[in-house]
């Protein structure tokens, strides 16, 4: 436990003990898991017997913190009472990142092959462990405030071409600052929530007015986001130094959207009905420690920015994302492979970005990335960029054709980061479309 003694400093990328690739677990994880015991993500699951807790994965396993806590496994971290006895991980996040990772340690420690005070508890074990075919993943916070970025520059720059001008297709504040809106929290849910196609106004290029009807070009965005663990007071910045102070861990996130409202609606405030009827987040919280390993530089910034957006060195991270599409009836299909390296904004830019006018932060606001395109056809985020408008249809692999997502489809984001052996993954994070009610 030396490590948690240690001044909190990410540079000193050893020091998180649980992320040792050598540690193995006295649990099962099958080949292939996204959830090793290198990652210990945080989620909140229910059962037929249990209200909504806090729990961690572990291979096929829920590892329920309630009972740990109130069971004196986690005796000596100093845990309020109750924290992990709540539909919602706010309190527990809140704690702050020194206490959270001491908390993923002891978690790692009692999970390790030659620890034995849980292994050796049979009664223990049997009721800390859940199969996770018993469970229900619940949205894993409250989410008070969404902001969905545009960090892209592929994504940004296809778009770009589409609709305005392929020769000027970044507008000139892209490359300055991290372009982002404020979105609605409200209507974000956890994976495997149904949406309904939504109506609004739509307005085709050979009519004169605006028709109400359900929109035909739903899409989904591949996206990761990032959740905030502070309440920063108003009037103060985060500097891109200490953002990641302030970052607890990431999700999957699909940012669904109309194109066809987005499209009539968009000028001049940008997007509001064509986005704000659902977005789909993967339930398990992965930490930004167990994301350590898999820092990567991220694309050259040209031109300089300015010196409060300055943020150098490892601040990206690999992380393969794919998407999938299901239709009701047949089996699913890739349509895109994409990475979160690609992006031209870090996550520390847009973080202070976002608050060096003042603008506080929450415990369990929510910060999407904007959509992930890579440089390749193959790996744009979007139906928007993969079909080009529906221009060039795509067919799925039961041979039908897709300009956007049709009643009945799921559509499947998948993510996971590799190296030395160890595979950190996101789960899935999936919704399936039903028709406009
Ligand atoms: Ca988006």
């Amino acid at each position: 436990m030396n490590s948690l003694n240690l001044p909190f400093n990410y540079n000193m990328k050893n020091a998180i003990n649980a992320n040792n690739p050598k540690l193995k677990s006295w649990v099962e994880v099958p080949v292939g898991s996204d959830f090793p015991i290198q990652n210990l993500p945080f989620g909140i699951f229910k059962t037929e017997y249990l209200s909504p807790v806090a729990g961690v994965a572990i291979g096929d396993h829920v590892l329920d913190l309630v009972y740990l806590h109130e069971n004196g496994f986690l005796d000596g971290l100093g845990l309020p009472v109750g924290v992990f006895n709540q539909r919602y991980l706010n309190d527990f996040i809140g704690l702050g990142k020194k206490k959270t990772r001491e908390v993923r340690e002891r978690i790692s420690e009692l999970l390790q092959h030659d620890n034995d005070e849980l292994k050796s508890n049979v009664a223990a074990r049997e009721i800390a462990l859940i199969s996770m075919s018993e469970v229900e993943m619940q949205l894993p916070i409250r989410i008070p405030n969404y902001t969905d970025f545009y960090s892209s520059e592929e994504h940004a720059t296809n778009v770009g071409t589409m609709f305005r001008d392929p020769k000027n297709a970044l507008l000139p504040n892209w490359k300055h600052l991290p372009v982002g809106y404020h979105g609605r929290a409200s209507s974000i849910v956890v994976s495997g929530t149904d949406i309904h196609r939504p109506k609004g106004q739509i307005k085709p290029l050979d009519s004169e007015i605006p028709l109400f009807c359900p929109s035909q070009k739903v899409d989904f965005e591949l996206e990761m986001a990032f959740i905030t663990c502070t309440d920063t007071k108003l009037g103060s910045s985060i500097a891109t130094k200490d953002a990641e102070d302030h970052i607890f861990g990431f999700v999957l996130f699909n940012d669904w959207s109309a194109r066809d409202i987005q499209n009539w609606e968009y000028v001049p405030l940008g997007p509001f009905l064509g986005k704000n009827f659902g977005s789909t987040i993967s339930p398990w919280i992965v930490t930004l420690d167990a994301l350590q390993p898999f820092r990567v530089k991220g694309p050259d910034q040209f031109p300089q920015v300015l010196p409060y957006l300055v943020a150098n060195g490892e601040k990206n991270f690999d992380i393969s994302l794919e998407v999938l599409i299901k239709p009701e009836q047949s089996d699913e299909t890739t349509v895109s492979r994409s990475n979160f390296k690609y992006m031209y904004w870090n996550v520390n830019q847009q973080l202070a970005h976002h608050t060096v006018n003042g603008c506080n932060v929450q415990v369990g606001d929510l910060y999407a990335s904007g959509t992930i395109s890579g440089p390749s056809p193959g790996s744009f985020g979007s139906m928007l960029e993969l079909t080009w408008n529906g221009q060039r249809p795509m067919h799925l692999a039961d041979g039908t054709e897709r300009k956007f997502i049709n009643d009945g489809d799921t559509v499947v984001l998948r993510g996971h980061a590799e190296k030395d052996g160890v595979r950190i993954g996101f789960g899935e994070c999936k919704g399936k479309i039903l028709p406009a009610t």
